[in-house]
C-alpha cells in the first residue's frame, strides 16, 4: 500500500478486511510502498516518512499482526531495486506504455509531471516487489488486477529467458464492498469526504450527521429511497442487521422516521468497531519504538527471502 497517511473506512472495509482475513490463512508480506509513494510525489516528498507511519498504525491498530506477517518498508530492502534493474532490462516498452492506469492517470493528474521513467515504469517495480518473495497470490480488487497481468507477463518472459526461476504471480481477488463518503462520493481523502479510523467519537458522529442521504428527500414529511441513499448503502449495509435495515425500509419509504433517527440508529455501531481499533492506535503511538522494532524485524525478514531469491537470479542470468 502506498503510504497515504492515516486510513479511513474505505481502506477498512476495503482492504484492511481482507488481510485480516488472508493473514490466518497465508504467509503475508505487507509492505509500505514508499518508493512507489515517489513515482508521483517526487517534487515533494516531505510527507512520506510521516504518513508511512501512520499508515503502519492503523494496519497494526485493526489487527495486523507482525506475529503472523511480515511488514516492513519497501525502501528498506534494497533488493526490491536490484530486481527492479534486471526488469526492466526485459520488459518490452509498449507493455508499459499500453497500460490503462498509466494512460488514465497523464489524463487526470495534471497538477504533477509524470512523463517520468519512475512513472512508467512503475508496474515493473511492482512486479519486482511480488515475485522477489515468489508469491503466488496477490490479494487485489478487480480494479488492480490488469496490473498482476502484467506481473504475470514479464515474470513469464523473465523465466523463458533464464529458466523457471519464479512461479506466476495469480490474483486473489477480494471483495471490497462500495465505501461511500459523506459526499456520496466514493470515500477518498482526496474528496475530502472520509470517515478516518482514528476520528474521534464526536467527529465521527458529526460527520455522519452531515452525510448526504437521498436528495430527493426534501422534507421530513417526503417519503425517501434507502436505495438511493448513501448513508443506507454505506453504514446501513456494512453495520446494521436485518431487523434495522427493515425498519428502515420500511421507516424511510413511508415517511415515518427521519433522516437524524435513521442515522442515529447506525451511529453507536460504527463507533463501537473504531474503539478498540483507536484504543490500539494510543497504545501504539504512546510507543514509536516498538513500531519501529516492528519495522526493523520484518525488513530484516523481508530481506532474508529477497536476497535469496536474488542470489537465484543473479545465477540464472549469469551474473555469479
Ligand atoms: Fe437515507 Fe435513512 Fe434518510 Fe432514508 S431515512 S434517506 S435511508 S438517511
Amino acid at each position: 500500500m502506498r503510504p497515504t497517511g492515516k486510513l479511513h473506512l474505505g481502506h477498512y472495509h476495503g482492504v484492511l478486511a481482507n488481510w485480516l482475513a488472508l493473514q490466518d490463512d497465508y504467509e503475508c508480506f505487507f509492505f509500505i510502498a514508499d518508493w512507489h509513494a515517489l513515482t508521483t510525489d517526487y517534487a515533494n516528498p516531505s510527507g512520506i516518512k510521516e504518513n508511512a507511519l501512520q499508515m503502519v498504525i492503523d494496519w497494526m491498530s485493526v489487527g495486523i499482526d507482525p506475529l503472523k506477517s511480515t511488514i516492513f518498508r519497501q525502501s528498506d530492502v534494497k533488493e526490491h531495486a536490484e530486481l527492479l534493474v534486471l526488469l526492466g532490462m526485459i520488459t518490452p516498452l509498449p507493455w508499459l506504455e499500453r497500460n490503462p492506469t498509466y494512460k488514465e492517470q497523464l489524463q487526470e493528474i495534471r497538477d504533477k509531471d509524470l512523463h517520468t521513467y519512475g512513472f512508467l515504469g512503475y508496474p515493473v517495480l511492482q512486479t519486482a516487489d511480488i515475485i522477489i518473495y515468489k508469491a503466488n497470490k496477490v490479494p487485489v480488487g478487480i480494479d488492480q488486477a490488469p496490473h498482476v497481468e502484467l506481473s504475470r507477463e514479464i515474470t513469464r518472459r523473465f523465466n523463458n529467458f533464464y529458466g523457471e526461476v519464479f512461479p506466476e504471480p495469480e490474483t486473489l481477488l477480494t471483495s471490497s464492498p462500495k465505501v461511500l463518503g459523506t459526499d456520496g462520493r466514493k470515500m477518498s481523502k482526496s474528496y475530502n469526504n472520509s470517515i478516518f479510523l482514528s476520528d474521534p467519537p464526536a467527529e465521527v458522529e458529526k460527520k455522519m450527521l452531515g452525510m448526504v442521504t437521498d436528495t430527493a428527500r426534501k422534507r421530513r414529511t417526503d417519503p425517501g429511497n434507502p436505495e438511493v441513499c448513501p448513508l443506507y448503502l454505506t453504514f446501513h449495509v456494512l453495520y446494521s442487521d436485518e431487523k434495522t435495515r427493515a425498519w428502515v425500509k420500511e421507516g424511510c419509504t413511508t415517511a415515518g422516521i427521519g433522516c437524524t433517527e435513521c442515522k442515529r440508529s447506525v451511529i453507536p455501531k460504527v463507533l463501537a468497531t473504531l474503539e478498540p481499533i483507536q484504543k490500539r492506535r494510543a497504545e501504539l503511538e504512546a510507543d514509536p519504538g516498538a513500531v519501529k522494532t516492528i519495522l526493523d524485524k520484518g525488513a530484516e525478514k523481508a530481506a532474508g527471502a529477497a536476497s535469496s531469491t536474488m542470489a537465484e537470479v543473479r545465477k540464472a542470468m549469469g551474473l555469479k
